[in-house]
C-alpha cells in the first residue's frame, strides 16, 4: 500500500487572496493574519510586541552566556541590569512582531504545567498571546512587551516591561499539517517585570 505521494499534495498558498480554503472551509491562518494585522474593513487587534530569541551554538544549539555571568555562580548579575542581555545571562536577538493577546485565567492547565508556589495566596494569572504562523516560535523564545499607549500605539522610545518566560508554545498545525497559528500560554509568577524608569527589576505588580 502506496502512501499518499509527496509531489501529489496540494499546494498550499499562503496568499491572503484565499479567504477561504481550497476546499471551501475557514482558512485559519488568513482569518488570524486579519485578526492581527486587520485587513480591508477588518480593524488589526494585534498589539506590537517582541519576540526574543536566544542565540544558540550553530553545532551543539546551546544558548551562549553572555560576559556578565559570573564564572564562579553562573548567575548574570541581578542587581545592576547587564546592557547587553538585561539580565537573561544568555545572548539574544529581538524582533518586533504582532499578536493576540488574551487572559485565560488562573486555572489553565497548559499555562501551569511550571509551578513553585510559596506560602499564602498569590494571584497567578495566565495569559495567552496568539502568533501568526510565520512567528516561527519555539520552546526558549521569550515574548517581550514593551509600553504602549492608550490608542496602543507604542511609547517612543520603546521600553520593555515584562518578559515572558511561556511555559507552553503550541504550533496548531491544521490543514494538511501546515502551522495555521501559534498559541503562547504564560503566567505572572513566571514573568519578569522591569521598572519603565529605572530600567530595574520590580515585584510582581
Ligand atoms: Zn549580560
Amino acid at each position: 500500500m502506496s502512501l499518499y505521494p509527496l509531489d501529489a499534495r496540494p499546494d498550499h498558498s499562503s496568499s491572503l487572496d484565499i479567504s477561504s480554503g481550497r476546499y471551501g472551509e475557514i482558512d485559519l491562518r488568513t482569518e488570524l493574519m486579519k485578526t492581527i494585522f486587520g485587513f480591508g474593513s477588518e480593524i488589526s487587534k494585534g498589539i506590537p510586541i517582541l519576540i526574543r530569541r536566544l542565540r544558540r551554538d550553530s553545532t551543539t544549539l546551546a544558548r551562549i552566556k553572555c560576559e556578565c555571568v559570573d564564572e564562579l555562580t553562573m548567575e548574570p548579575d541581578l542587581d545592576v541590569l547587564c546592557p547587553f542581555c538585561l539580565g537573561e545571562g544568555f545572548k539574544w536577538d529581538e524582533e518586533w512582531h504582532k499578536c493576540y493577546k488574551t487572559v485565560s485565567g488562573s486555572e489553565g492547565s497548559l499555562s501551569r504545567r511550571i509551578e513553585y508556589k510559596g506560602a499564602g495566596k498569590i494571584l497567578d494569572e495566565t495569559y495567552k498571546f496568539y502568533f501568526p504562523y510565520d512567528a516561527n516560535l519555539i520552546q526558549g523564545d521569550r515574548i517581550v512587551e514593551v509600553m504602549l499607549d492608550v490608542e496602543g500605539q507604542i511609547i517612543e522610545p520603546a521600553k520593555r516591561i515584562t518578559v515572558w518566560n511561556p511555559n507552553t508554545i503550541e504550533n496548531k498545525r491544521l490543514d494538511n499539517g501546515r502551522t495555521e497559528y501559534y498559541i503562547v500560554s504564560c503566567q505572572n509568577s513566571n514573568a519578569i517585570y522591569i521598572d519603565k524608569d529605572t530600567l530595574s527589576y520590580v515585584e510582581n505588580p
